[in-house]
C-alpha cells in the first residue's frame, strides 16, 4: 500500500488521466487501475470500461488484505477508490 496515498491525494494539482487542473477544493478520486488521482469525469469513463468490476473487485480484495496485515489506515485508502476525496 502507498505510504503516503492521502498526500498524493490531496495534493494533486491535476488529473493524471486527461491533465485537467484541479483545485483545492475539486474532488478527486484515485484509479483503480494505476491507483493516480484522477478527476470525476475520468472515474465515469473508467467506470465504463469492461474490465471495471473484475478489477476493482480484485483491488478491493488486496487492499482489504494489505490493511489487514499492517493495520494501518483502516478503509481510508481503499475507500477513495470509489468515492471521492475532498480537500476542504
Ligand atoms: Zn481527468
Amino acid at each position: 500500500m502507498e505510504e503516503h496515498w492521502e498526500e498524493a491525494l490531496r495534493c494533486a494539482s491535476g488529473c493524471t488521466r486527461c491533465g485537467r487542473e484541479m483545485g483545492r477544493e475539486d474532488p478527486r478520486i484515485f484509479s483503480v487501475y494505476d491507483h493516480q488521482p484522477i478527476c470525476p469525469e475520468c472515474k465515469k469513463k473508467e467506470e465504463q470500461r469492461p474490465d471495471y468490476a473484475e478489477v476493482s473487485k480484485r483491488m478491493i480484495g488486496q487492499c482489504m488484505t494489505d490493511i489487514e496485515l499492517t493495520m494501518k489506515d483502516p478503509g481510508g485508502y481503499c475507500f477513495h477508490h470509489f468515492y471521492p476525496y475532498r480537500c476542504a
